[in-house]
């Protein structure tokens, strides 16, 4: 189990990440982990991603309650949807939520993404769920999300972005970056012609027995 300092670092890490690959525009997004102690380790609001430095990041309690913030950053409150699956799920372990292209974009249209149409893609993320619109920081969106947490790793977000969880940061991270590429995937499939070109169902059947146990 890492330490918080080692923790604070991946997650200025993970921004690095989420930012460089254009998850994120400006200051959106954020990321969280959770400690051996039980506590949160989130970013604060206002600062991007790809600038954090391990004293930005704040800690809070599962339930909410703050317990450390290095003014003048503020815990984000869009960390109370974290929170939520943290307490649903006691196997996750770290939450992404970033607005890549593609995905918000198919999050926008209301499309959840079903894969049909890549071996690695079907096993590791067969389907691609949308959580009904909510205000962002409401506990109503929290709810809208949750129940999504025990049965997969992402979702869209209607009208707003993705959100990704994971038993590591690493995890959650790379449940962004499969979810973004699908959707980029399906977007050019569909506009180069090949909407119809898919595994039979036989195939994703057979792909689907081979997939492991959920990770989580
Ligand atoms: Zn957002």
């Amino acid at each position: 189990m890492s330490t918080e300092q080692e923790l604070r670092e991946e997650i200025c890490e993970i921004g690095q990440k989420v930012w460089q690959r254009g998850y994120v525009a400006a200051n959106d997004g954020n990321i969280s982990a959770r400690m051996e102690d039980g506590n949160i380790l989130c970013t604060p609001t206002g600062i991007s991603k790809g600038s954090l430095t391990p004293d930005m990041i704040c800690k809070l309690a599962l339930d909410g309650t703050i317990l450390s913030e290095n003014p003048p950053y503020k815990t984000s409150s869009e960390v109370k949807v974290h929170l939520h699956l943290y307490r649903a799920e006691p196997k996750v372990m770290a939450v992404v939520h970033a607005h890549p292209i593609y995905g918000t974009a198919y999050a926008i249209g209301g499309v959840e993404l079903v894969n049909k149409r890549m071996p690695e893609n079907v096993l590791a993320m067969p389907v691609i769920p949308v959580a009904p619109y909510a205000t962002p920081s409401s506990e109503e969106l929290a709810e809208n999300i949750e129940p999504y947490v025990h049965d997969y790793s992402v979702c869209l977000m209607e009208m707003h972005g993705a959100l990704s969880w994971g038993p590591s940061l690493l995890a959650a991270y790379q449940g962004m970056e499969r979810l973004e590429y699908t959707a980029k995937l399906t977007y050019l499939c569909d506009q180069m012609g090949f909407k119809d070109r898919e595994l039979d169902d036989a195939e994703v059947k057979k792909l689907i027995g081979m997939r492991p146990q959920y990770g989580l």
